[in-house]
């Protein structure tokens, strides 16, 4: 008669059974599978690793016994962990899912050797550190350091990230706040990070999720009851990045249970990561007690990148995609295309889609046509120098003077006026839009639009700048 994995599990199973509270066996021994056995390993599965843990913690010398018993002194265990991909819709840790839904996970395994050398040992497993453990990182290889250029624009926040590569959770840069606008980045450099650490320290745990990921999994597991090991699953990573942070907004319980893995990874030296389309000061609905830890790292932002920046990030695209492009159209591309890389991109593999299918010269024309696609659909932005240039003039006074500390009447409403339009037509923060404004503090902007609010109601003639200015603007 031939021994299987089974065969040995039914065996240690009816010892097991013999030997703890019915209770106790039917939650922590029933979920477990027999997945194979080969000389003296018999490899189990089980279903998180939070399940794994207090096997570990409260059945190890039962389940050495048994397993002894069944196989002899050389016995080896190995758990195999089911955790998905989570690039899927499932939170990482699964839980009674039957085994016919499995497809498109990767188990994950790892070692617990029976230790015979030792017998004394109070603990006969060696438990392996939970870094053993493989945990997909959901990292893309295509976002590195290598393809992510620098320029003035990123310059603090790509050094800070690769500090954090060099160091994850040795630098005061923890957590690492990397903020700014849409398309300027961000995941590329989350990424890039992990990618860094993972090379650098392969043993470490690193996951890169998305806060809308992250929110799915949370509510999934408050449904099926596992609130307690989606907290151990995340309490256990070396490395975790979480992209747009600004998503848990108004999301209290989400960002509760953040809020204690957070504690929980920074207490044990573990890094953080983190992405938003916003400072911390200008995040809405956020706890204060998350926002203020937030604020512990570093946060750096990623701005517009300039003239000379966007021109190498469009040459160095072309030379990966092995394309040739005249240089006049590059400069044109990167003229019109000042506030999204991710415009930018988009627009030279537009004009290299169209030169390649039609087989024609890409010419200055059809550059022209690519970009105003590019730059229609998104509705481009005004800077805020522009404003203040295009109200400066409308007063028929210079910028200067509208930045000025003066309390003429006349130039604080252009001032105001100025502020208001910042804030109505770019994404630009209340603190960014003071300091570009005269030095100015946020409570300023704050007020400058409320009594632009006020005035356009009350007041004839002032309502007629608004207007007139609007105009200008569209
Ligand atoms: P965000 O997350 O801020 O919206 P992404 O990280 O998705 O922006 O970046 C948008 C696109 O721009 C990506 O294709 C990314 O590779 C590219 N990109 C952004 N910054 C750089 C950079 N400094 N160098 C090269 N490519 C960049
Ligand atoms: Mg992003």
């Amino acid at each position: 008669m031939s021994v299987t994995a089974s065969s040995v599990w039914k065996n240690c199973l009816a010892f097991i059974k013999d030997n703890i509270q019915p209770q106790a066996f039917k939650t922590w021994f029933e979920p477990i599978k027999p997945i194979k056995l080969s000389e003296n390993a018999l490899s189990i599965q089980v279903p998180s690793k939070f399940f794994y843990e207090w096997l570990e913690e409260h059945y190890v010398k039962l389940l050495k016994v048994a397993l002894t018993k069944e196989l002899g002194e050389k016995a080896k265990l190995v758990y195999i962990i089911r955790m998905e991909n989570t690039y899927g819709n499932r939170e990482p840790f699964t839980e009674k899912i039957p085994s016919a839904n499995r497809g498109g996970m990767t188990p994950q395994e790892m070692d617990v050797p029976i230790k015979s050398k030792n017998p004394e040992l109070r603990n006969p497993f060696v438990i392996p550190g939970i870094r053993n453990i493989k945990i997909e990182s959901q990292l893309n290889p295509n976002y590195n350091f290598d393809n992510f250029l620098e320029g003035d624009s990123n310059r603090l926040a790509r050094s800070a990230g690769m500090a954090v590569a060099n160091k994850p959770g040795g630098t005061s840069f923890n957590p690492l706040l990397v903020f700014g606008g849409v398309g300027l980045g961000k995941t590329h450099l989350a990424h890039a990070i992990g990618v860094e650490i993972k090379d650098k320290y392969p043993e470490r745990t690193v996951l890169y999720i998305s806060a809308e990921k992250f929110t799915q999994q949370y509510i999934e597991s408050v449904k099926k009851n596992t609130r307690n090991d989606f907290i151990h699953f995340y309490q256990l990573i070396d490395v975790l990045i979480i992209d747009d942070v600004q998503f848990l907004s108004g999301k209290s319980g989400t960002q509760d249970v953040f809020f204690h893995i957070f504690n929980h990874l920074h207490q044990n030296g573990k890094q953080v990561i983190l992405t938003s389309d916003k400072a911390p000061v200008d995040m809405q609905d956020i706890e204060q007690r998350l926002l203020s830890r937030f604020k512990w790292g570093l946060s750096a932002e990623l701005q517009n990148p300039d003239y000379e920046t966007r021109i190498s990030i469009l040459k160095n695209k072309l030379y990966r995609d092995g394309v040739e492009m005249p240089n006049d159209i590059v400069e044109y591309v990167a003229k019109h295309i000042k506030t999204n890389i991710r415009e930018l991109e988009g627009a030279i593999i537009s004009l290299i889609a169209q030169s390649s299918f039609n087989k024609k010269e890409v010419t200055l024309e059809l550059a022209q046509s690519v970009v105003e696609k590019f730059v229609k659909n998104t509705k481009r932005e005004v800077s805020i120098d522009y404003i203040q240039k295009v109200v400066s003039d409308y007063f028929e006074m210079d910028v200067a003077t509208l930045q000025s500390k003066t309390r003429k009447r006349h130039i604080v409403q252009a001032r105001q006026l100025a502020m208001f339009f910042a804030k109505k037509f770019t994404k630009a923060s209340l603190a960014s839009i003071g300091s570009q404004i005269g030095k100015r503090d946020h409570a300023t902007v704050l007020h400058a639009c409320k009594t632009v609010d006020n005035l356009a109601e009350t007041d004839k003639q002032f309502r007629k700048y608004i207007d007139d200015l609007t105009k200008k603007f569209s």
